[in-house]
């Protein structure tokens, strides 16, 4: 059996936010094309999440907003807007559940039996969405979700969320502020969308924020997780490694200016494979975040879904 379980559902492509919007339906069909080129991959089709694990994240109040949102959108077939930029058109909360079930079903699979590399390719993306906020095309912190998720296992104390996203991951900081067992690192661009996260001040001990200026380019950001990121999970001894893959921080992609190349996602893949290894018997969840350019993504998918599968 590979090493690699891809979770994923058709439906995630069945929602369209809005013309011209850059979160868009083709999206999981180029990461997908990344994924058929692997030689060998286990496929597993998404479930939707359940109640329980979006309330280990989510606050009640929040979760009874989008149920009433998503009676709306299927009672008026109309688009509801929850954020300047993220909104419910018909068919995007049936793939926000399957985009956080997907993250669940990745620690499943990657902490069974056999040890395992899990990737939710999906969308929606997850980690702007905060504790009682849509946004930045996010609905449910698919990443968060299985981190809490995860934590419910016994043999799971510690994890490590990782988000190389070229936005800072501010949903998952914010969840998870103050939690000890939890650590959070982020590599981002900064000044970008959403303004959080500048290195200098982090909100609690467990929160590491590398930001990384505009055109830095492979040699920065491999710098910054070499010297800086990659050491400090080295230190928290994690047993579960959770990663916010987004690929925006590519140089095609049209929202950031980062400039990394596909080699720099095989790069980061491979480096965590290697940690995961170290601490949690090669056990590995990733969940797809961003990523707006489609070639890039198509390009990135397999790079990084060849880097946390390498030996
Ligand atoms: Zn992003």
């Amino acid at each position: 059996m590979s090493d690699l379980t891809v979770i994923t559902h058709p439906d995630c492509a069945k929602y369209h936010p809005a013309e011209g919007h850059p979160e868009r339906p083709e999206r999981l069909a180029a990461a997908m094309r990344g994924i058929e080129q692997l030689d060998s991959v286990n496929m597993i089709e998404a479930r939707p999440v359940e109640s329980i694990d979006l309330a280990r994240v989510h606050t009640p109040d929040y979760l009874q907003m989008i149920e009433t949102i998503a009676r709306k959108v299927v009672d008026t077939g109309q688009i509801q807007i929850l954020d300047r930029d993220t909104h419910a058109a018909p068919g995007t909360l049936p793939a926000a559940n399957l985009a956080a079930g997907a993250a669940c079903q990745a620690v499943d699979h990657a902490t069974g039996k056999q040890p395992n590399t899990a990737f939710a390719v999906v969308r929606p993306p997850g980690h702007h969405a905060e504790s009682n906020k849509a946004m930045g095309f996010c609905y449910f912190n698919n990443i968060g979700v299985a981190a809490a998720y995860a934590k419910t296992k016994p043999s799971i104390q510690r994890v490590v969320i990782c988000d190389f996203d070229v936005h800072h991951g501010n949903g998952s900081e914010e969840m998870f502020s103050d939690h000890p067992d939890v650590l959070f690192i982020s590599s981002h661009q900064h000044p970008l969308y959403p303004g959080t996260g500048h290195g200098e001040l982090p909100s609690a001990d467990n929160i590491v924020n590398f930001s990384l200026p505009p055109g830095s380019g492979s040699n920065q950001f491999r710098d910054a997780w070499q010297h800086h990121l990659l050491p400090t999970i080295d230190q928290f001894k994690p047993d579960l490694i959770l990663v916010s893959a987004g690929f925006d921080a590519h140089w095609r992609d049209p929202l950031a200016q980062l400039d990394l190349k596909d080699e720099d996602y095989y790069w980061i893949g491979h480096q965590l494979k290697k940690l995961s290894r170290t601490h949690c018997k090669g056990e590995l969840v990733a969940a797809l975040e961003g990523g707006y350019d489609l070639k890039a993504l198509t390009d990135c998918t397999l790079a990084f879904a060849e880097g946390i599968s390498s030996s």
